[in-house]
């Protein structure tokens, strides 16, 4: 590499799409998945309309399909992975709505089979190999932080006392590169490390939950992997960072029905997807302003949304026929970004 692939990269927003399979138990019958083809497209087929109204074609980087492996959908993620420690910033994001594959793209669906590894490991994976492979020539310090951003507040995951602060979010902080500089940040050595900080994670993400209101589907949360390499012949620094982002679930929610905490969350997930929207799709346009400050999480990531960073957003949708309305709110959504 790859030089050529990096400027490729450069600035550019990817949307791959992923379709998820139907889950052992449900009847996979009718799929609202016609077809999708090597060139990114994707045919999505509703049964509740007629004629030409009831086929639409949505076009992306990629698309995968329901077979598709973590690895197939890691293999175009690993340039990216490169650059950081080239000293880029990149933003992976999973959107969709609950149910539709984001955390099993993300993290995977448990930490012990290796096979199954989500972006977050494999990606770490690479960083940790890639930097050994450099070590006579750049020393490199890896570093992580997770953070969830719930109701626009954010919180630390990774605080092992259950402490619950709300942190704050500086943009100025150029002394570190730290957006949230209040976040524990973690060093680590090897995936091994990162397992037992994910496992942390986790854990904290879990309090309070209930089996009804389950709050990873309500809250983003935020893994940053910062890392600083030092050239060992001239002594300078470099700094590149990763943020790899869970969203809440994308799914409109009645307002008819929902009351009290359920239609406040909802009113901050549609705000901040809203935002992360807007905000994609104006550098996308090129746009002069990009309104950053319209939510928590777009104010996190804005060192790394624009610029010479580097975007990919996996968009996640659910093949089956009761979830066509929230299947094509998702790809109009990330047709909008793309
Ligand atoms: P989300 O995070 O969007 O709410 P999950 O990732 O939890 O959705 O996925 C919902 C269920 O579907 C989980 O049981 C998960 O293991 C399963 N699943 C999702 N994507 C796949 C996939 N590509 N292959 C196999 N199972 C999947
Ligand atoms: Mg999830």
């Amino acid at each position: 590499l790859l030089y050529n692939q990096v400027q490729d990269l450069k600035g550019t927003i990817r949307v791959y799409c992923r379709v998820r399979p139907f889950l052992p138990g449900q009847s996979d019958g009718q799929s609202t998945v016609d077809y999708i083809d090597e060139n990114g497209n994707i045919m999505i087929i509703n049964p509740f309309k007629q004629g030409k109204d009831a086929r639409r074609i949505f076009s992306f980087n990629k698309v995968f399909g329901a077979n598709a492996t973590q690895q197939q959908v890691f293999v175009d993620t690993q340039p990216l992975i490169r650059s950081i420690l080239d000293g880029y910033n990149v933003c992976i994001f999973a959107y969709g709505q609950t149910g539709s594959g984001k955390t099993y793209t993300m993290s995977g669906p448990d930490l012990t089979t290796q096979e199954t590894w989500g972006v977050n490991y494999r990606a770490l994976n690479d960083l940790f190999r890639i930097s050994k492979s450099r070590m006579d020539i750049i020393e490199y310090v890896v570093g992580v932080q997770m953070i969830e951003i719930y109701n626009e507040q954010v919180r630390d995951l990774l605080v092992i006392d259950g402490s619950n602060r709300r942190l704050e979010i500086r943009n100025n902080s150029q002394l570190n590169g730290l957006n949230v500089p209040d976040a524990s940040l973690i060093q680590v050595r090897c995936t091994q490390d990162v397992l037992d900080l994910m496992r942390i994670g986790q854990r904290n993400r879990a309090v309070g939950a209930t089996a009804l209101n389950e709050r990873s589907s309500r809250s983003h949360s935020v893994l940053t992997v910062h890392v600083q390499g030092k050239e060992l012949a001239s002594g300078s620094i470099l700094r590149g960072c990763l943020h790899l982002v869970d969203l809440a679930g994308s799914e409109r929610v009645d307002k008819s029905e929902a009351v009290g905490e359920r239609l406040k969350e909802a009113q901050h997930i549609n705000k901040s997807l809203s935002a992360l929207g807007d905000v994609i799709s104006a550098l996308a346009q090129k746009s002069t302003h990009i309104p950053y400050r319209n939510s928590k999480l777009t104010q996190v990531l804005q060192d790394s949304l624009g610029g010479q960073a580097k975007t990919l957003m996996f968009v996640h949708i659910n093949p089956e026929v009761n979830a066509i309305g929230e299947t094509i709110s998702t790809l109009k959504f990330a047709e909008r970004v793309a």
